[in-house]
This record gives C-alpha cells, sequence and structure tokens, in this order.
C-alpha cells in the first residue's frame, strides 16, 4: 500500500474468486458481526507465512488500524457531530482462542470480527495470514478498515445505518482508506486496486451455501466500497 491517486477504484468487471466475510442483518446485531469466509480462496491451508513475510503482515495490520483510525479521529465529529472514541483493537487470535464478545465466543475460526458489545476488532491470524499471501497486503487494509467500519456504524444512531450493513460497512471502509490516502496517512502501490478488487471478491457472497443476504455479491461489495472511495463517508450514509 503506496502511492497514487486513484488506486482504490476498481472495476466493475472483477471476476469473484471467493468469499468471505459477514452476517447482515438491518442494524448491526447485537453480538459479534461475524464474517465468514469461504472456501477456496484464501484458503486456510494456503496460509502459510515465513517469519519475516508474517512479521511484514503485522506492520501492515498496525499501519492499516493506525491510518483507519487516524482517519475516523480526524474525520467523525466533522462528519456525524458527536464525539469520536477509537474501539479497541484486540487485533489478532488463532482459531477459536480469541477474545469473548458479550459473555460468549467471539473467535470464529479463519474470520475477523467486530464485537459490539466489547466494542473491538478482531481476526484470526491464519485468516489475515491466507489473504496476505495469496492476495496481497491490501487484504490486511480492507478486512481491518471493514471491521472497524461496523465500529463506526455501532457509533451511529439506527437511522443512519444502512439495512445493507455489509454494503455500508465496505463503503465505509472505502471512504476510509481513500481518506487516509488523502490525509497522506497511507499511499497506494502498482496492484492495490487489484488486491482490492480480489479481496472484495474473495469475501462476497456468491455461492449458495452462505446466505446470499448476508454480504452481497462481488459486484455489490465492489459498487459499495467504491461508492465510499468516490463520494466519501457522506455517501455511505
Ligand atoms: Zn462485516
Amino acid at each position: 500500500m503506496r502511492t497514487s491517486v486513484g488506486w482504490l477504484t476498481i472495476a466493475m468487471t472483477t471476476a469473484c474468486l471467493v468469499g468471505a466475510c459477514t452476517t447482515t442483518s438491518s442494524v448491526p446485531p447485537a453480538g459479534s458481526t461475524t464474517e465468514v469466509p469461504r472456501t477456496a480462496q484464501p484458503t486456510p491451508t494456503g496460509a502459510t507465512l515465513g517469519a519475516a513475510d508474517h512479521a511484514a503482515m503485522k506492520v501492515d495490520e498496525q499501519t492499516a488500524v493506525t491510518a483507519v483510525d487516524t482517519f475516523w479521529r480526524r474525520h467523525f465529529t466533522e462528519q456525524f457531530g458527536q464525539p469520536y472514541q477509537s474501539p479497541r483493537v484486540a487485533g489478532a487470535y488463532i482459531g477459536t482462542h480469541g477474545p469473548p464478545c458479550g459473555g460468549e465466543p467471539a473467535s470464529v475460526p479463519f474470520n475477523a470480527v467486530y464485537c459490539r458489545p466489547g466494542d473491538f476488532v478482531a481476526w484470526d491470524d491464519n485468516l489475515m495470514a491466507a489473504g496476505y499471501s495469496q492476495i496481497g497486503d491490501a487484504w490486511v487494509y480492507l478486512i481491518i478498515a471493514h471491521e472497524l467500519g461496523h465500529a463506526i456504524q455501532a457509533r451511529l444512531s439506527s437511522d443512519r445505518v444502512s439495512v445493507a450493513a455489509e454494503l455500508q460497512a465496505d463503503c465505509l471502509a472505502g471512504a476510509a482508506l481513500q481518506g487516509a490516502a488523502d490525509d497522506g496517512l497511507i499511499a497506494a502501490e502498482p496492484g492495490d486496486s487489484e488486491e482490492i478488487a480480489r479481496t472484495l471478491a474473495a469475501v462476497a457472497d456468491d455461492y449458495p451455501w452462505t446466505d446470499e443476504s448476508d454480504h452481497g455479491n462481488a459486484e455489490q461489495r465492489t459498487s459499495a466500497f467504491n461508492t465510499g472511495v468516490e463520494g466519501g463517508v457522506g455517501a455511505c450514509i
């Protein structure tokens, strides 16, 4: 993730690779928002990163958290007229060994979550590693920006949260990543745009074994993300 303008804009013709993400509901659920990745790509078995690559991924995770949270700290209040408090970042867990959410296990293997009762985001290290190795570093930025998008939704009155909460989280992710780039907090590098597109395709609900209402298909998710990139936060609400 380094460089030029327009890097986040994605062609709508992106092929769908696989799916991975959340649960949808008109309003963010009381419990954790569980992101359910799909079979194929990236796969847990593909989550083999060498120590150096894994360390690089951790740096990307921290950079993503800092950039996106800084964006929201700078712009949330001007956008919504209310104070902003950063959510907690529980960070990586392994498999089922994650932090509990509202008294229940929140850590779903090969998943990423935003826990509303605990107001934290967390992700399975294997999910991050699989996407990082099979798609690229933009995967990390998108997953984290999406989960932090759920934290933003939790801070808003329910009438501002879209019925399509997952697509709105994608939109907020696009707005925050582009906004962070505009603020000079991160910069894109060649290939990021394609990686983002592949990530959205990978987490899309294009397969019958997932409830289709959950996240939206690849085209819908890409469209939502681009709406945020091009229109900013206001376009997502
Ligand atoms: Zn989600």
